[in-house]
This record gives structure tokens, sequence and C-alpha cells, in this order.
């Protein structure tokens, strides 16, 4: 578990800015969602969290570490994606040891972490499949099980359910919220679901063309948002 705390984050490319001067403060423990538009920065500000891209200016901070200059295997933060490539020649425990074993460490330590990550996830029966002999929502709990095992302080999402059908996404909804209430981290998770920001958040950090328009829980957003975009945003039901 780690605070994260961001202090006039910036992020140009070229001439063009994309993040425009981002204050956040985020508690250990606390599952926090970014929503808008495609474009509006999101994805960006996730990976320059992660360590990703450079930020251009500001100060970035993971458990009260200036992180800005950090590598990011050294943050603590592990990220899952949208798109999860696994190894397609290693079975689901391969997939799930690698970045450990890759990292050098003791075989009985991987073996303990991948099968905690595993029950979690309930892979069991799934261990020595190849991933083509998966479903897409089962590959996808393999790419989150890659991240678990790395014990991080911090979980990055990037929109992590939008390949998967509809139904699968409710599914894995609950897998996420049961996720953050076993492991305890501090999650920051994003995307342009109003429903999945709304079931999933504590705080939820609403951005429009790379500034924060407003940051609440899910009720005070709804009930209370700062202008019409908020509540545009927030309240239509899709
Ligand atoms: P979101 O995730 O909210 O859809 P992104 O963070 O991916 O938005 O992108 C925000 C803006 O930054 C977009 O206009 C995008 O085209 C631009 N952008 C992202 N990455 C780069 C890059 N490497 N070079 C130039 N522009 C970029
Ligand atoms: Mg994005």
């Amino acid at each position: 578990m780690a605070d994260v705390t961001l202090t006039g984050i910036r992020k140009s490319f070229g001439a063009l800015e994309i993040i425009k001067g981002v204050d956040l403060d985020i508690r250990s423990g606390e599952f926090v969602v970014f929503v808008g538009p495609s474009g509006c920065g999101k994805s960006t500000l996730l990976r320059m969290i992660a360590g990703l891209e450079d930020i251009t200016s500001g100060v970035l901070k993971i458990g009260g570490v200036e992180m800005n200059d950090v590598d990011p295997s050294k943050r603590g933060i592990a990220m899952v994606f949208q798109s999860y490539a696994l190894y397609p020649h290693m079975t689901v425990r391969e997939n799930m040891g690698f970045a450990l074993r890759f990292a050098g460490m003791a075989k009985d330590e991987i073996d303990k972490r991948v099968m905690a990550a595993v029950n979690i996830l309930e892979l069991g029966p799934l261990m020595e499949r190849k991933p083509k002999a998966l479903s897409g929502g089962q590959r996808q709990r393999v790419a989150i099980g890659r991240a678990i095992v790395r014990n991080p302080d911090v979980f990055l999402f990037d929109e992590p359910l939008s390949n998967l059908d509809a139904e699968l996404r409710v599914h894995m909804r609950v897998e996420i919220a049961k996720l953050h209430k076993e492991l305890k981290t501090t999650i920051i998770y994003v995307t342009h679901d109003q429903v999945e920001a709304m079931t999933l958040a504590d705080k939820i950090v609403v951005l429009r063309a790379g500034e924060v328009e407003q940051v609440g829980g899910p009720l005070d957003l709804y009930d209370d948002p700062a202008n019409t975009f908020v509540a545009g945003f927030i309240g239509s039901p899709k």
C-alpha cells in the first residue's frame, strides 16, 4: 500500500500540452478511478505514474518518495493493460511466474506467490493450460495474476475490461472489487465507462482535455456535479 501524490503534473508531446497541471492526492488503499472522454489524457497520466512516459513538469510521489526519475521497475507498481499479451508458448503457471523468474527470485518464493494469486483469481484448474485454451475473461484474469504476483504497492489498470463482452465485464468488475477488498492495495483504474467508475470507485477523478474537472465519491459527483460536463458524463445513462 502507498499514497500517490501528483503536484502540478504537466505533459507535452512536442508543442502540444496534453496534461495541463494535475494535482491529486490518492490515499493508501484507495480505489481511484480516472474517467473522461477518449483523448482526454487518462492513459498518459497513468503511464506517467508507471514511469512509461516522462513527466514534463511537476512532482510525482509514491509512498512519500519522489518518483519522477525512478525506473518503472523500482516504483512498487504493477500495470494491467487493455490488451493483455500473454506469452503464447507458456502455461498459465509459467506466464504468472515469468517476470519473477526473470528478476532472479527463488523458485519456492515464486511458487508461493503464484499459488496465492491463483487462489484469489480461482485459476487453479487452468494452471497447466496455454493461453489459446482460455476464454477472454480467463486470459484477463491471468494478466491480473501477473500483476498480483509482483506484490505491488499500487495497481494501475488501463481499461482492463474494454475488450470483453458485456456479461464478462460485469463478472470481472465483481472480481476486481473482490481483489481490492482482499489485497487492500491502492488501485488507480482508468475507464471511459461510467457504470464501471460508479460501482468500483472510492473516489472518481473526472478529466477533460488534460485537466481535472472534479474529484469526489461516486454519490458526491452524482448528487452535486461541479458543472454540466460532469453532470453529463456521470449522470447520463448510456
Ligand atoms: P485517453 O487515454 O484519455 O483516451 P491518451 O492519454 O491516450 O487519452 O491521449 C491524450 C492525448 O495525447 C491524445 O490527443 C493523444 O493523441 C495524445 N498522445 C498520446 N500519446 C502521444 C504520443 N506519444 N505522442 C503524441 N501525442 C500523444
Ligand atoms: Mg486510454
